[in-house]
């Protein structure tokens, strides 16, 4: 199947040929940004490899996390949602491999950058923030929660990121806000979300989160609350009465 789809100097072919693949291996949406649009928000390590230099697109993949496991996630987070934000990350990265491979195999450059994966302990940061580029290439906007927030299913998804060098049809980043909706603000138990996304304390939500990594039988941190509360059905009531 990889070695079948081959790729070209059609823009539009490309990102049709891309998105089918990346549909079919299980990704709820496939987006598209200019690299220029997002270089400034790129860690120093990543900026440093020089194949950076080659590559002009930034692939946007978002995958829609388990309803029912999110839907068991109240106060705390469980050990359910713990193996299955693992596992999507897994398959985050396989999916991202697999389009590495196809834009290989057309002769250009592509850059996996893994779906979770901190290269920076002090600021908590990976190579470069998967919702910055969410962002810029249309999958969703950035809600109260300081999460990525998308039409189809609230911020119930994860995301990752390939770089490349192939020619592919840009998107249009996507308007939209929390408007009237307010779920996450009383559900988080740091207090850490505010009014808008700038206003998100992220230290309240950290510690939070490191609280949780000692109380709870999860080993990576993470809490899942925020993502309950942030539904599909929550943002269409809310945003709809604003
Ligand atoms: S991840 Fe948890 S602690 Fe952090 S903002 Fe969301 S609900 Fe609050
Ligand atoms: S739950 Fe509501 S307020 Fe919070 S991020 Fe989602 S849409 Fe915005």
């Amino acid at each position: 199947m990889i070695n079948e789809i081959k790729l070209g100097q059609c823009p539009e072919t490309n990102f049709a040929l891309l998105e089918a693949f990346a549909l079919n291996s299980a990704m709820s949406l496939f987006k598209t940004c200019a690299l220029e649009s997002v270089y400034d928000s790129f860690h120093p390590a990543l900026k440093e490899n020089p194949s950076l230099n080659k590559m002009n697109t930034a692939i946007s993949m978002a995958f829609h996390l388990s309803e029912a496991i999110l839907d068991g996630v109240f106060n705390q987070p469980t050990p359910h949602y713990a193996m299955h934000y693992n596992r999507v990350n897994s398959l985050l990265d396989d999916v991202a491999l697999k389009i590495t491979a196809i834009i290989q195999n057309g002769g250009f450059e592509a850059m996996p950058i893994p779906a979770s994966q901190i290269i920076d302990k002090s600021s908590q940061k990976g190579y470069l923030n998967h919702k910055i580029v969410a962002r810029a290439a249309g999958v969703g906007f950035i809600g109260r929660n300081n999460l990525l927030v998308t039409r189809q299913f609230g911020a119930r998804v994860r995301l990752v990121t390939v770089l490349t060098s192939a020619p592919l049809k840009l998107c249009a980043p996507v308007e939209g806000g929390c408007g009237g909706c307010y779920e996450c603000v009383s559900a988080c138990p740091a207090g850490a979300i505010g009014e808008t996304a700038e206003a998100f304390e992220l230290a309240k939500c950290v510690e939070q989160i490191s609280k949780f990594q000692r109380l709870m039988f999860v080993a990576k941190g993470i809490c899942g609350v925020c993502l309950r509360a942030c539904s599909k059905k929550e943002l269409n009531t809310k945003i709809k009465e604003d």
